[in-house]
């Protein structure tokens, strides 16, 4: 058999159904996707190009449930304030002054980059200017899930309701060819768009099978002011209006009642997409993984924007999740490392609706796989593969990233960016947010 490339040795934490940790053995990749599995010296083979990840993990690449890659440039801006004091007075007054197409493409190229360094193949990102983001995510060989971010228009009427879902459908159609995207459709949350905006996206998402992307419950103002406009609580609110119909990632949902996980699980399609670290900074407060479990609702992780987190580290993401959450069951047994691990990989990607591509390392899947090595201080002794990526594994660690086949990073080196460029133009961006 010859394939275009084979990573050998290592451990390959598949992250499959029988959560398999393979010693000796190869991964061999033809095209985009995993062609086979096999014990290294079972059979003949050749490869086109070979990577030897002795003494190193082969882990399904890292899958960002929520981001907004753009806003890379905001790092640091304005830190240690509340979230509405934060968004109304300091992030959307220079999203209004600065954002264009250009900004967008720079910060994301850059986001893009500094998360593929972290392990993350595939972020599901909201923003505006939806090219910009699918044509720098695509360049940095980065997977990302493009929204149509929506938020209401003083002037909205008739034609911009219709209007809903017009440009996913489009960029759909441009970027058939190009396999690292894919487009979803993002109300940003229930204070931003009004009840008639909120209906027609699950009717478009509904009828052309669209992902929804929607902020839910971040903060305990939010669920109030949604009784007292709408007398209902926001899941149950979202329920009314066929929003549970449909596929969707909910980000950060953190003031959910149990009434309204039983709806959640009721309808099951509805994930969570937890933002541990962006939550604690801005005291939004702490999703309720032990009930999510309970109620048996698919929930995951993810960093969200830099502005709020003020990184796009997936594995310290995890790390922290895992901690806080024995500590608030006061159990230090809740969420073990190996379950905890699904919540970047497996479930991540049962979240964005692509459990059958990604999340993985199986025959047949995407061959998104990132390369974890283990020579160093800070990783020996190694006993238990999980522990080490949960507790131990930082994004130091990541050595080589495969992003649909190719290499995206190979022995640290980004491999379709120049790292001395993105951090020229960051400086350059730097003055002109500065002089605003
Ligand atoms: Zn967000």
């Amino acid at each position: 058999m010859t394939f275009d490339l084979v990573l050998k040795n290592g451990s390959i934490i598949c992250m499959d159904e029988q959560r398999r940790v393979l010693e000796q053995h190869a991964i061999g990749i033809i095209g985009n996707k995993i062609a086979d599995i096999f014990p290294l010296g079972s059979h003949s083979y050749t490869a086109k190009a070979e990577i030897d990840a002795d003494n190193c993990l082969l882990i399904p690449g890292l899958i960002n449930a929520h981001s907004h890659l753009p806003m890379t440039y905001f790092r640091g801006l304005a830190d240690d304030l509340p979230l509405q004091d934060w968004l109304q007075n300091h992030i959307w007054p220079l999203e209004a002054k600065l954002v264009n197409e250009t900004f967008v493409y720079d910060a994301c190229l850059h986001g893009a980059a500094e998360m593929l360094r972290n392990g993350i193949t595939c972020s599901n990102d909201m923003y505006f200017h939806m090219a910009a983001i699918a044509d720098a995510g695509s360049k940095a060989g980065l997977r990302v899930i493009v929204s149509e971010a929506l938020i209401d228009p003083p002037d909205r009427g008739d034609k911009y309701l219709q209007g809903i879902g017009t440009k996913v459908r489009e960029m759909k159609q441009r970027y058939l060819g190009n396999q690292l995207v894919d487009f979803s459709l993002a109300p940003h949350a229930i204070y931003t768009c009004s009840k008639a905006t909120l209906i027609r996206c699950a009717e478009v998402a509904a009828k052309e099978g669209f992902l929804i992307h929607l902020h839910l419950s971040e903060t305990e103002t939010e669920v109030l002011n949604c009784i007292a406009e709408h007398g209902l609580r926001p899941v149950a609110y979202l329920e009314s209006l066929g929003l549970l119909d449909v596929p969707a990632v909910f980000a950060h949902g953190i003031w959910v009642d149990d009434a309204e996980m039983q709806l959640l699980a009721k309808h099951g399609n509805s994930s969570i997409a937890i933002c541990t670290e962006s939550n604690l900074k801005l005291t939004s407060g702490f999703a309720p993984i032990a009930r999510y479990q309970q109620h048996g609702i698919n929930y995951c992780l993810a960093t969200d924007g830099v502005a709020s987190n003020n990184d796009l580290d997936l594995l310290a993401e995890l790390s922290i999740t895992a901690k806080l959450h024995k500590t608030l069951n006061n159990n230090a047994t809740f969420l073990p490392a190996k379950q905890a691990f699904a919540g970047v990989t497996i479930d991540a990607a049962k979240a964005i609706g692509k459990a059958d591509e990604i999340g993985s390392i199986e025959s047949g899947k995407l061959a998104d796989i990132v390369v974890i090595k283990l020579d160093e201080l800070g990783s020996q002794p190694i006993y238990n593969p999980y522990s080490h990526l949960v507790y131990a594994a930082n994004s130091c660690s990541v050595r080589d990233v495969i992003v649909n086949g190719t290499a995206s990073m190979l022995n640290g080196e980004l491999c379709h960016v120049n790292e001395a460029d993105l951090l020229a133009t960051a400086t350059s961006y730097r003055t002109l947010i500065q002089e605003q």
